[in-house]
């Protein structure tokens, strides 16, 4: 049965945070979404996002944190960089951003609060997670604790991929009957190329290999 509360859902049109939308609208009686702008090179992203949540019949909100590339220098928003296209072995790769998903989900619990929601879903993973600090249990532990100090609040961080490897979200896509909309309908591309994407940046290749290991897996059953 469907909890009686609603959920504000980090969202980017992804197939992480995508898989994570259909979780909530399983498990929550309303859902909403809101999707970050802060300067990506690829701002279709946003578009690709509103056009599944209006497919999922969601609200969605597009929120402007650009002020974070104004801090931070990072390949994902400044055109002069080039990528990491595999993770440097003695550093994070410039693709993190540092401090992103404590500001983020500080706004969404703000957001969230106003809405009188109190649960927060976001994509974040540990399993698969290119050594970003801020994709970890502990951190989201530790920020739900500080959420809740600060704002008197009783938010409940949801992280439904969190021990999930990307075969597994793949796994879970389809048993949420999005497996085709997921495959033909997001964007993960760091070049900005949706669906199936260059197949040669990081994303797409972590994406491509879990495709492939659920697709063995599920011909083996
Ligand atoms: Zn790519």
């Amino acid at each position: 049965m469907k909890e009686k509360e609603s959920a504000l859902v980090c969202f980017s049109g992804g197939q992480d945070s995508t898989t994570c939308l259909y979780w909530a609208i399983e498990n929550f009686a309303s859902v909403h979404t809101v999707c970050f702008s802060y300067g990506q090179k690829h701002s279709q992203e946003i578009e690709v996002a509103r056009a599944i949540a209006q497919k999922a019949n969601v609200s969605f909100e597009v929120l402007d944190v650009s002020l974070i590339s104004q801090l931070a220098d990072n390949s994902l928003t400044n055109p002069t960089i080039a990528m990491d296209e595999t993770k440097p072995e003695d550093s994070l790769p410039n693709t993190f951003v540092p401090g992103r998903n404590m500001v983020f989900l500080t706004f969404v619990a703000i957001m969230a609060r106003t809405k009188g929601i109190r649960n927060i879903v976001t994509g974040v993973s540990e399993t698969d997670f290119s050594g970003y600090p801020d994709c970890r249990d502990t951190f989201i532990r530790s920020l739900n604790v500080t959420l809740n100090l600060a704002m008197e609040e009783h938010f409940i961080l949801h992280t439904p991929l969190m021990w999930l490897d990307k075969s597994e979200v793949w796994e879970l896509s389809d048993q949420l009957g999005i497996f085709e909309l997921v495959q033909n309908e997001t964007l993960t591309c760091y070049n900005g190329i949706p669906a199936q994407g260059c197949g040669k940046c990081p994303a797409c290749e972590l994406r491509q290999s879990g495709l492939e290991s659920y697709l063995n897996k599920k011909t083996n059953i």
